[in-house]
């Protein structure tokens, strides 16, 4: 590493991402490459000899963005948001630049404590129960994704029913959530080598907006209790990826503790919008979880990854993901004085993370930060009233937090009901380049997702889509 080199090149690789800022809209929302786009234009193996970085950065330019979709471009609309920030970047950069590997305290102290530390500001932000403080038996702990969060708690509460129940129950143990849950706590269940066909994912309709009923909780572990299964682990989502369903997190929290069940809180999208005072009843209830996990990556102006997760019982978490091996013993983890952060995740190596959210917490503030979700919250609401004037389309689910959800209508004795419809419209729509929305189903409906929450997006962004969607959706209807 030469401090020079590094100097001047950095500087040339941030004018570059600026300029990339600077210029997002000018290109295609949804990257319009073709699969295997790119081994056309690369060599077949790795140069044998030093390129110049400025030959790099052409290639950049001329060969890497086209097959970049622009997450950050203020016309994405799809999926969920991935924040970037300058706060984000700039401490992504200065986690690069330390390139430590922070798995246990010694490695680096301030990884470890700068963590802890932030995630109890979070937890404060949140108003969530003084057990998920690092202070008590509880703490936080930054993962990669939402996906780590729900396999590493999946881990803890299946090793702490099994140690009550012996191995052997293994085969019979069960896991709730609702058929709207992402599909991370189905992959979770695999690696936990659970039983595929006890991940009861229990219906959900438009009587209750998409959240899981108590009611059917309740008569699906009697069911199980019956049949001589183990119900142990209940996953509840506030903010479902379909339509931001918010599950009933007091009423399931209830039943799962009634029946002894590790009660895990999805806000991976959702929980950002938490720390404004008037979405923070979405999480009312969350004194009955046993674990909750946010993604501040998604919605928090932090960037990716940077999934936070808060447990009750840190110790379950550690007796099942700890490993003690000789050569990475020491004085401060010997004498239990320290957190040692390998014991809450799956891989040994991690990050500092906490940089980055630590500089967001720093540079924006948590006011800086609700006026920017309230911002992208009244964009959605602004969305869902342009929706709403037209006749030709309808809003599908109500709009909680920055998604609308909502569909063109087929004309009247339409065959398909609209599906092949609105997959239609929706092909058009991305293949302008100049927006990209996605889709989901619900009952059986394909349906549009506008979700907002990129950082660059403005009121004319939204206006500019809605345009699209109306003129696309006229030409359609006039080709039938
Ligand atoms: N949970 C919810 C509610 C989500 O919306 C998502 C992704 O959008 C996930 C979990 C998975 O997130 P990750 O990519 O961090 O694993």
């Amino acid at each position: 590493m030469d401090a020079e080199q590094l100097r001047e090149q950095g500087h040339k690789m941030v004018d570059f991402i600026a300029d990339y800022y600077k210029t997002i809209e000018t290109f295609p929302v949804l990257s319009q490459v073709q699969p295997g786009y790119l081994r056309k234009l690369l060599p077949d193996s790795a140069p044998n000899y030093p390129d110049s970085l400025q030959h790099v950065l052409n290639d950049v330019q001329e060969k890497i963005l086209p097959g970049v979709t622009h997450w950050q471009s203020p016309n994405y609309f799809a999926y969920f948001p991935s924040n970037s920030s300058v706060a984000g970047f700039l401490g992504e950069m200065l986690s690069a630049g330390l390139n430590i590997v922070g798995f246990s305290w010694i490695t680096s102290p301030a990884a470890t404590e700068l963590e802890t530390i932030v995630l109890d500001w979070l937890a404060k932000a949140l108003q969530l129960p003084g057990d998920f403080y690092s202070t008590g038996q509880g703490g936080g702990v930054i993962q990669g994704t939402a996906s780590e969060a729900v396999l590493v708690v999946l881990l803890a509460a299946r090793d702490k029913i099994l140690r009550k129940v012996g191995r052997s129950a293994l085969p019979k143990l069960v896991t709730y959530a609702s058929d709207q849950t992402h599909s991370a706590l189905q992959k979770a269940c695999q690696i936990a080598g659970l039983n595929p066909e006890l991940c009861r994912l229990l219906n959900t309709d438009s009587s209750t907006n998409y959240a899981l009923s108590p009611d059917v909780l309740s008569e699906a572990i009697s069911n199980d209790m019956a049949s001589g299964l183990i119900p142990f682990f209940l996953c509840a989502t506030v903010g479902t990826t379909s339509s931001t369903a918010v599950d009933p997190l007091s009423a399931l929290g209830k039943i799962a503790k009634t029946n002894e069940l590790w009660f895990h809180v999805d806000a991976a999208y959702a929980g950002s919008a938490c720390v404004c005072p008037e979405f923070h009843h979405y999480i009312d209830g969350v004194e009955e979880a046993d674990s909750f996990n946010m993604n501040a990556h998604k919605w928090f102006l932090t960037n990716f990854d940077c999934s936070l997760l808060w447990v009750k019982d840190r110790s379950a978490l550690i007796q099942s993901l700890s490993t003690n091996p000789e050569f990475l013993k020491n004085k401060a983890s010997q004498e239990n004085t320290v957190i040692d952060y390998k014991d809450w995740q799956i891989p040994l190596g991690r990050r500092f993370r906490s940089l980055k959210l630590w500089m967001v917490l720093r540079l924006y503030g948590l006011e800086g930060l609700r006026s920017y979700i309230r911002n992208h919250i009244e964009m959605a609401a602004y969305f869902e009233e342009l929706v709403g004037q037209d006749a030709r389309f309808k809003v599908i689910a109500p709009r909680t937090f920055s998604l609308v959800c909502f569909r063109l209508l087929p004309p009247l004795n339409s065959a398909d009901h609209g599906n092949k419809l609105n997959r239609d419209l929706l092909d058009l729509v991305n293949s302008t380049g100049n927006v990209f929305i996605t889709h989901t189903v619900l009952s059986g409906e394909y349906i549009l997702r506008f979700a907002v929450g990129a950082p660059l997006t403005e009121r004319r962004h939204v206006n500019m889509t809605w345009q699209i969607l109306q003129d696309k959706a006229t030409a359609l209807l006039e080709s039938l």
